[in-house]
């Protein structure tokens, strides 16, 4: 595959980058993105204002680590082709350091299920990973780990992973966990929130999986 069969693509990953700024929920060139694409992932590159990206600035990554392009990977490119790996239901991941979701983290926090919605992670809670250096495997060991059954986790000192199926669904996720992020740090200030007990969340659970699918709650 060259280039150019994936440049929709690539347009795609670029616009979604813009768009994370645009929402507020990244800031400068620290967050990136990577899409399953053939046999690796089409990931943005390192070091590069999303402004400045071209679609042939995207560069192609193959599961061995090594990739095609004018330019080098994201540093953070081990979880990606990591992630991508280990999880076939996956098709984007997205990263960030949103405010909200960075404050938790850099105090190990994750979210409890403080609000029903926490189920849009696809658990009962949304895991904070233990640090570990950027770009290393060790993050990307801790990060499969926090995403165990869930499609978003937060990383200790460091920011915010989700996983969609495609782009949209991982900025809407993204958009939603830094939004639960800022709630709960809101809630914190009044004292400690009630959270829900693990059967109502269970019941949240189900009926967000039937409504997924097109059924009635009840
Ligand atoms: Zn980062």
């Amino acid at each position: 595959m060259t280039a150019t069969d994936d440049l929709d693509l690539r347009r795609e990953i670029i616009a979604t980058c813009l768009r994370m700024n645009g929402l507020g929920i990244n800031q400068g060139s620290s967050g990136n993105v990577s899409v399953r694409a053939g046999d690796g992932l089409l990931i943005t590159p390192s070091s590069l204002p999303y402004d400045e990206t071209e679609p042939e600035d995207i560069v192609r990554l193959r599961f061995d680590g090594t990739w095609d392009g004018r330019r080098r990977p994201s540093s953070e490119w081990r979880f990606h082709r990591d992630i991508l790996a280990a999880r076939p239901d996956v098709g984007v991941v997205l990263h960030t350091h949103s405010t909200h979701a960075t404050v938790l983290a850099c105090h190990g926090r994750g979210i409890p299920a403080f609000h029903y919605m926490v189920a849009v992670a696809g658990g009962s809670s949304i895991r904070c990973a233990p640090y570990a250096t950027f770009g290393t495997q060790d993050l990307s060991d801790n990060a499969i780990r926090a995403l165990e059954g869930r499609r978003a986790c937060l990383l200790s000192n460091h920011g915010l992973i989700v996983l969609g199926d495609g782009l949209k669904q991982a900025l809407a996720l993204a958009v939603e966990v830094e939004t639960l992020a800022r709630q709960y740090v809101l809630a914190l200030t009044l004292g400690q929130p009630a959270i829900l007990s693990e059967p109502e969340m269970e019941r949240v659970l189900d009926q967000f999986r039937r409504m997924k699918y097109g059924q009635s709650p009840n």
